[in-house]
């Protein structure tokens, strides 16, 4: 009998299970892959070249306390600092975010003037709503405790009243607001869409405005692939008794009297005092008999898919048309030619078809990482958007191969030799993202990033405090939850943290 038994090691499920095993309960981790860490893990997918295969860049958690909370540097875990943070790029020219504001400032001033003046303005206007986003993204969610933070915090400050309509007007908006220079605006409105909604969308802007924050937590990478994370998590609960079972499928989350007793795994009946559910929400749902399903779970918005990526060997370096130096190697490649560019392709997105001219984010971390490729090969991750799941024409089958081929077109405007240097690859779609990670439609974010899915709205009003309404005992963490997508753990530390009340009361198991 466990005291915690735990759907899914995504790397929420994880960090939660580490919080309850060190604080003395019996913790099991039930895992369908073969991997753990869900969209969090990293494999040898070509001889001597090792491919993550969901997250790489390591942000939002080095804005937490996870990482020294676990000590999980005891357990392996070696983060490498990115700098620069970005390489920002339109194929003519190249400049970069590094990881000192004022250096970056500096630099945009040089190259286009009135830039690095506006670039410091932004991040003086913004630091303060950003640090109290991030705080309440380190919360259980509350309309008290929001209001608390961005309104009469010192979130939006003594300025609210002008700071407010700018947080609910469209990123790409705000980015005109202070960049003239389209060429310094098009990569942070990239960066921006990474979460999802595209620049265009009302309420948008907090996407744009924690920019600052990459100046405060840096951009790192675990050595040896994101997966270290995952790893270092799974040692870490193993040294406090816990267990953690791959390759170990969930069939049943078991109810009985209203109360989550267990779950079921190829047949067999696993106990526990709680259930901890860290799946996809939809999945979740249907673990449990249908009388203890919601009408709410039937209208949260996946939305239909939105990246695809391709992993590719490389037998050489990479070298940027657009500057030869190894920095355009080490951070996030924000690759744009234009902001129409970005707008085209959520135009093609929806009309249910794949992208022809993609902007990228190209990450080449064997520049920082030796171990993830051969000497004098490289590892090159070309993330593109927008791709939905449900195409208009033709399966995701049928369409990968010309998906490939648009994203090495764009691709190689920054190295017209980048065909020839390939020795393996993996196209990954939103169909591939599905099956792998049981990630309905693709999305890496589990539930779209809207407001209206937002904190105590996310993955339903009535569902935010990490507990599935209608059965006791039962616990959610994940990306279906408050704070949603990316690699952070505060989701599986928020729930730790309700959890371990519960079983400490014990009001939990009786
Ligand atoms: C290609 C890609 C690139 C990304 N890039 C970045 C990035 O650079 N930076 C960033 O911050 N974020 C990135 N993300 C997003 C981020 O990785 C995810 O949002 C995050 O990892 C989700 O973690 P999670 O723990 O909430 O859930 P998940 O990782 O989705 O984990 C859920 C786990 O539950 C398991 N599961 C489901 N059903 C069952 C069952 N019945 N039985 C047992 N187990 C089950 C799944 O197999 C999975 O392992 C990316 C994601 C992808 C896919």
């Amino acid at each position: 009998m466990y005291d915690l038994v735990v759907v899914g090691a995504g790397h929420n499920a994880l960090v939660a299970a580490a919080y309850t095993a060190k604080a003395g309960y019996k913790v099991g981790v039930f895992e369908r892959r073969k991997l753990p860490g869900g969209a969090v893990s990293t494999a040898e997918m070509v001889p001597g070249y090792r491919f993550d295969l969901g997250g790489s860049a390591h942000i939002l958690i080095r804005l937490t306390p996870v990482v020294s909370e676990l000590e999980l540097a005891k357990y392996g875990l070696e983060y490498l600092e990115l700098d620069p943070l970005f390489h920002a790029s339109d194929g003519e020219g190249s400049w970069f975010v590094w990881r000192d504001a004022e250096r970056t400032a500096q630099e945009l001033e040089g190259r286009f003037p009135g830039q690095g003046e506006a670039y410091r303005r932004f991040i003086g206007d913004w630091l303060p709503f950003s640090t109290a986003v991030k705080e309440a993204f380190l919360s259980v969610p509350s309309p008290l405790e929001l209001g608390r933070k961005m309104v009469w915090g010192s979130g939006l400050g003594k300025d609210w009243r002008r700071r407010l309509p700018q947080i609910l007007r469209p990123y790409g908006e705000v980015a005109a607001e202070y960049f003239r220079e389209e060429q310094v605006r098009a990569p942070l409105v990239w960066m921006a869409a990474q979460s999802g909604p595209p620049p265009s969308d009302p309420l948008s802007a907090p996407f744009l405005l924690w920019h600052p924050l990459y100046h405060v937590g840096g951009v790192a990478r675990p050595r040896g692939g994101s997966g270290e994370l995952a790893r270092a998590l799974v040692r870490m609960i193993e040294a406090h008794g816990g267990e953690v079972h791959l390759d170990a499928p969930v069939e049943q989350i078991l109810v009985e009297n209203g109360k989550a007793v267990g779950i079921q795994v190829r047949g067999e009946r696993i106990l526990g005092r709680a259930v901890l559910a860290g799946s996809h929400i939809l999945k979740t749902a249907q673990m449990l008999p249908a009388a203890y399903v919601p009408e709410e779970v039937r209208k949260v918005r996946v939305g239909n898919g939105f990246g695809a990526i391709l992993r590719l060997a490389l037998k050489e370096r990479l070298r940027y048309r657009t500057h030869a130096g190894d920095e355009a190697r080490t951070g996030l490649g924000l690759l744009i030619g234009s902001e129409h560019e970005l707008s085209r392709a959520y135009g093609e997105y929806l009309m249910g078809e794949p992208t022809t001219r993609p902007p990228l984010i190209a990450m080449s971390f064997s520049a920082v990482d030796p171990s993830l490729a051969p000497p004098g090969g490289e590892v090159l991750w070309l993330w593109a958007q927008y791709y939905p799941y449900r195409l208009t024409r033709g399966t995701w089958e049928e369409r990968a191969p010309e998906v490939r081929d648009n994203i090495l077109s764009s691709f190689e405007r920054w190295d017209p030799d980048i065909r020839s240097k390939i020795v393996g690859e993996l196209m990954q779609t939103p169909a591939w993202l599905e099956s792998e990670f049981a990630m309905p439609s693709g999305n890496v974010m589990h539930l779209e990033m809207s407001l209206d899915q937002m904190f105590m709205l996310r993955p339903w009003l009535g569902a935010a405090h990490y507990r599935w309404p209608t059965v006791k005992n039962l616990y959610l963490c994940g990306a279906s939850t408050h704070p949603g997508g990316g690699i952070m753990g505060a989701s599986g530390r928020n729930s730790a943290r309700i959890i371990l009340r519960d079983l400490s009361r014990r009001r939990v198991g009786g």
